[in-house]
């Protein structure tokens, strides 16, 4: 059965519900005025919930054999399946309506955010192992691979701008057909050296107009400032799934992508399906009351140092992760890429190790920091304070901090048993992990729907056909570095593609 566009209760009153009681006419009217392959446009700045409706392909809005799949949020999964799901209605002739349902009032602002707004939209290195539920990743990618073989992408490009050398190393890579796609949209690229890519425009806004445009072009409408509160799905086989609105509207769906991240997921009844709890994680760390003295100190500094995070088992410290970077200091704990990563793993109890000094072995920073202080007195030729040790090595802030956090005078000699005392405070300063410092800033929520109800090569639900679930709403997530993103693309290709081809 097909579910001709359809709303109900409200739809007289609502502003965006004339969308569909119009298009129809709309469509038809000008249908006869434009040839098939005329690239005509409605005039959007009239009515923005007119937009990107099938022109393309002279898509008949009130055919009774059209088939309609709605797409329940407009961010990356969202529009990857919205793109994808275009491609193959297009590719196979099929009369497929598409349309997204974004509760905004416009479509890829979550993109515009990442990356600092410069969007790292992948990463040439990515480790399929660093995924949480890492097997179905890995599942997917290949699925994609499979679906959407690469051509052409990969080349070097020829250009004199050292930084355009942007596909080396993409051949043997995991996740290359997002690349692929994101080229046929139109993107340009770079790399940098720890592989994160960046669009070449180094603007996230660029890769949102690339997408709008190919979604355009494919004919997808775009239904923004609509928030959907529940998919309801089909009491019989064949039958249609219905999306209540939160203004009390429905809609009718032969197929349902649901694409609406992390963040809002709560809000949204899936079918009545079971969600695991939303965490939220790739944030900022609060620490324990006894080291809030210590990073208030240093709010707002940054230093590169390299932090572990320690479990304790028994009367064992098990090592759970390592990362380095810079660690930027908040007044309720510490921030940073590296800390964001570690809170992917981080629970309340945890301690957090950091190491001011590039140095990896204990003894080394010993030696090392007896060394600096002969050398010192070497050149001076008089007795060394601790703070006179620390100077030129850490920040005067960071020093004055650390000394004072284990009552250590500044002016104190530094003797041999001190230099040693310094280095061990150094090399592991602790701090212990009360929990996450900023939902806000956190970058991904962990949960939502559990990957064991999905199929891995399509996202289609295994209980309901028809039912999509892609991108951060499916219980999957990566470190920062373009992980999130490229498994975004890679469900959202794998779902737009899978709900036309069913
Ligand atoms: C500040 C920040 C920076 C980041 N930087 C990066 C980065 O550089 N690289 C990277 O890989 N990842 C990054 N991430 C993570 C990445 O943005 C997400 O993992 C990714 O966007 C998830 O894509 P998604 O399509 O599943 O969800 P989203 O991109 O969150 O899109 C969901 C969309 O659904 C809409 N929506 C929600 N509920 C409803 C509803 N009920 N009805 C209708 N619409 C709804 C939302 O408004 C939104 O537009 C960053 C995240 C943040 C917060």
């Amino acid at each position: 059965m097909c579910c001709a566009p359809q709303r109900g209760e409200a739809n007289e009153s609502c502003p965006w519900g004339v969308t569909h009681l119009v298009l129809p006419l709309f469509r038809v009217q000008f249908a006869s005025q434009v040839g098939e392959n005329d690239d005509w446009q409605p005039d959007m700045t009239k009515n923005p919930t007119l937009c990107h409706i099938g022109w393309q392909y002279n898509v008949t809005m009130n055919d009774a054999r059209e088939k309609r799949l709605a797409i329940v949020g407009g961010g990356a999964a969202g529009l990857a399946a919205a793109i994808a799901a275009g491609e193959a209605a297009r590719d196979a002739g099929a009369l497929l309506q598409i349309v997204v349902y974004e509760r905004d009032d416009r479509v890829g602002r979550s993109i515009l955010a990442t990356g600092n707004g410069r969007c790292n939209f992948s990463n040439a290195r990515l480790q399929l192992g660093e995924y949480h539920n890492s097997d179905f990743v890995a599942q997917a990618f290949t699925a994609l691979e499979r679906l959407r073989p690469v051509r052409g992408c990969g080349e070097p490009v020829t250009s004199e701008v050292s930084e355009l050398p942007r596909h080396v190393g993409v051949r043997d890579e995991a996740g290359r057909s997002v690349l692929e796609f994101l080229e046929s949209c139109g993107l340009e690229w770079r790399e940098e050296a720890d592989g994160r890519r960046y669009p070449l425009a180094n603007k996230a806004s660029v890769v949102v107009d690339v997408l709008r445009a190919a979604a355009r072009t494919l004919g997808v409408c775009e239904q923004c400032g609509v928030g959907v509160k529940a998919v309801e799905a089909p009491r019989k086989p064949g039958g249609c799934f219905t999306l209540r609105m939160a203004d009390g509207v429905f809609e009718r769906a032969d197929a349902v992508i649901v694409a609406c991240g992390g963040r809002a997921l709560s809000a949204l009844d899936v079918a009545g399906l079971r969600k695991k709890d939303l965490k939220p994680i790739l944030g900022p760390l609060r620490v324990a009351a006894d080291d809030i003295p210590f990073v208030r100190e240093l709010d707002n500094i940054r230093v590169r140092c390299s932090v572990r995070l320690f479990r304790e088992r028994g009367d064992d410290l098990v090592l759970l992760g390592s990362e380095k970077g810079e660690l930027m200091f908040r007044k309720y704990g510490v921030s940073g890429i590296c800390v964001f990563n570690l809170s992917r793993m981080a629970r309340p109890g945890d301690q957090l190790s950091l190491n001011f000094l590039d140095i990896g072995d204990l003894q080394h920073a010993r030696d090392y920091l007896r060394f600096r202080r002969d050398k010192l007195v070497a050149r001076f030729g008089v007795s060394l304070t601790c703070a006179d040790l620390l100077r030129g090595l850490v920040l005067p802030r960071v020093s004055e901090a650390l000394l004072k956090s284990v009552g250590i005078d500044e002016g104190r000699t530094c003797d041999a048993d001190t230099c040693d005392e310094l280095a061990d405070l150094l090399w592991s300063y602790p701090l212990e992990v009360a929990g996450i410092g900023d939902e806000d800033v956190c970058q991904v929520r962990r949960g939502g729907f559990s990957v064991d109800g999905f199929d891995s090569a399509t996202m289609q639900s295994k209980e309901i056909s028809g039912l999509y679930v892609v991108g951060e709403a499916l219980d999957v997530d990566g470190p920062c570095g373009g992980y999130n993103l490229h498994w975004a693309w890679t469900s959202g290709l794998l779902a737009g593609a899978s709900a036309c081809r069913e």
